[in-house]
Formats: structure tokens, sequence, C-alpha cells
């Protein structure tokens, strides 16, 4: 960038966070990820299903370590895949977390009944998780893009290409919904530039 102006501005226009699909939105992740395009209007650069690791998660959510429900939380986030995600908008973070709606359930039904955790969220788990700065959003996308290996079960499994086109026009999420709801599962993805 030209100045500080500049590099604010940009940064400010085109800034990132990270989101995730928690294990209990795996069934509903196409769904999630049609309203991260079509409704939310993010896009999505970086992709990646995977599970978590008792000792990533410990990690990822280590500011929590000591509170009435952090063995919950490592159970929860540890139980089934999560689905990592690098969004992209105009002041993402903050867009993001308005987006997913307030961490308890209930009070999101309440004030932001059109939000994710409103929508597909039960009174323990509220399905999606928002970084809360530019630090978390940093050490977050190192966590899951960086440090967790996941390796794909590639037996008696069909690969399956989203060409471009399909990702640009917003249908992506509505693919990978019709993928589960036809009953197969999805033991792997990842987001690639060819
Ligand atoms: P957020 O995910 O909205 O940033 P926190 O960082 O405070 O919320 O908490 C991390 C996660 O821990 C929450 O998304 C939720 O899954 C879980 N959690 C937080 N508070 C509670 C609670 N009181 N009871 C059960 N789970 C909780
Ligand atoms: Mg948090």
């Amino acid at each position: 960038y030209g100045d500080d102006y500049t590099r604010k501005y940009f940064e400010e226009i085109r800034s990132n966070t990270y989101g995730m699909i928690k294990p209990d939105g795996y069934l509903h992740m196409g769904k999630i990820i049609d309203m991260v395009y079509n409704v939310g209007g993010f896009t999505i650069t970086k992709l990646k299903l995977c599970k978590m690791s008792k000792e990533i998660a410990a990690q990822f959510y280590g500011e929590h370590k000591g509170k009435p429900f952090y063995d919950f939380l490592l159970n929860y986030i540890t139980e089934d895949y999560i689905v990592g995600m690098e969004l992209v908008k105009k002041d993402a973070i903050a867009e993001w977390r308005k987006f997913i709606g307030p961490t308890n359930v209930e009070k999101a039904k309440q004030e932001a009944p059109n939000s994710v955790r409103a929508i597909f969220g039960s009174p323990t788990k509220n399905t999606v998780h928002g970084s809360d700065c530019a630090e978390s959003v940093k050490r977050e996308i190192d966590i899951v893009f960086n440090q967790i290996k996941h390796v794909p079960m590639c037996n008696n499994c069909a690969c399956v290409v989203i060409k471009p086109h399909a990702i640009k026009e917003g249908n992506a999420g509505k693919i990978i919904d019709m993928i589960l709801s036809a009953g197969f599962e999805i033991s792997s993805m990842q987001m690639f530039y060819l």
C-alpha cells in the first residue's frame, strides 16, 4: 500500500475472519454455507473439514480453561467433524459475529431470530464459532489450517469436485446439502486454488 490511509481503507473493505461450523452443524453445513454466501454476502477464501483432537481443542479454547463449561466445550468440539472457514467481507469480524448471533441460543432466538445460532442451535450447542478480534483470527486460522493434520478415509469413497463457476454463482452450499441429503457422509473437504 502507498500509505497508511490506503492500507486502512483496503484492510477495512477486504478484512477477514475465522468462522467455524461446530460438530452439531455437520448435517446442516450445506444450508449454513449457502446462508454464508447468499444471505451474509461473505466470500469463503479457505475451507477445511476435519476433526479437532483434545490437544488442539485445548489450544483453540485456551482462554476458557478453568471455566465451568470448559470440559463440556472440549467434548462438544471434538465429538465430530468441524468445518473451518476463512471469511472475507468489509468489517468481517463484527459482521460475522452479528450474522451468527449471541453466544446463548435462547438469547439468539429472542434477539436475532434470523441468525445462524438462532436457526440451527440447541439449548446447549450453538452450531457456529466466530473470532472475537484480529489476533484471534490469525491464531485460529493457523491452528486449523496449519496445525491440524487431517487424513481422508480414501476407502469406499468418491472424490467430488465443485467447479469454480458453481462456487462463484453461490451454489456450493446447495450442492453440499444435496450430497448430505442423499445420505453420503463427507469425510474430508478442502478448498483449493488450481
Ligand atoms: P463465543 O463463541 O460467542 O465467542 P465464548 O468465547 O464466550 O463465546 O465461548 C466459547 C464457546 O463456549 C461458546 O460458543 C459456547 O459453545 C461455549 N460456552 C460459552 N459459555 C457457555 C456456557 N455458559 N455454557 C455452556 N457452553 C458455553
Ligand atoms: Mg469466543
